[in-house]
């Protein structure tokens, strides 16, 4: 049975979001085995370090944090959606997803991964356009991972409120089940069928955080 990771390590001076404000990571020693007997490390994290899940409360003042999401979309089988035809710059259309015979659980795959730790991977990465959200949650979708750090345009980042990430406002409001940053979905086949777990931390009030996530060949 394989199964595959598409998790990045978590480590210290990793990228953060494109922001000037997210944590940057940190993992520093507290006790070690020469001082103390043992080893114990202090992890600092923001919310939304590396492959990381987004709860309603991110975008949504009074929404769903992380601890109430609904677990029975973060495990079962998923569909493989191939976007590597997409890249830099390049926006999901409707066209582009109308085929798509939708599942409650998608996988996006561009191969944007590639791109982790080199200036490009926050610069204008393949984003989807707002129909083409409203069309995959109006067929049940109910979960949906990208390899791209988000569903949205993301040179609209630092956009005034009202325009800001208008995907994640419109999933988030339907309770979607978000994964963001996969790595190493070149593993990934769409003519096959997966098993994926992605699973947040349990941090009660928490708008997002850290996922560990794997898939498995059914
Ligand atoms: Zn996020």
């Amino acid at each position: 049975m394989n199964i595959y990771d598409l998790t990045f390590e978590i480590e210290t001076g990793m990228p953060t979001c494109g922001t000037d404000w997210h944590q940057n990571v940190q993992i520093v020693p507290m006790g070690t085995i020469d001082e103390v007997g043992r080893n114990t490390q202090r992890i600092v994290l923001g919310s939304h370090s590396g492959t990381h899940m987004d709860a309603p409360y991110h975008f949504i003042q009074d929404g769903t944090t992380m601890e109430s999401l609904d677990i029975n979309y973060m495990w079962g089988t998923a569909k493989v959606v191939d976007f590597r035809n997409k890249g830099q710059g390049d926006v999901v259309t409707i066209d582009d997803v109308r085929n798509i015979d939708v599942e409650e659980r998608l996988i996006f795959v561009f191969g944007w991964y590639h791109n982790w730790k080199t200036d490009k991977y926050y610069k204008d990465f393949p984003c989807f356009s707002t129909e083409a959200i409203e069309y995959l949650i109006s067929k049940g979708m109910k979960f949906m991972a990208m390899d791209t750090p988000s569903p949205d345009d993301g040179s609209a980042i630092n956009m005034k409120e009202g325009e800001d990430s208008p995907n994640h406002k419109i999933l988030l409001r339907e309770k979607i089940v978000m994964v963001e940053y996969l790595n190493n979905t070149d593993v990934l086949d769409s003519s096959k069928r997966y098993e994926i777990v992605a699973l947040p931390m349990k941090v009660k009030g928490s708008d997002g955080s850290p996922a560990r996530v794997l898939v498995r060949e059914v």
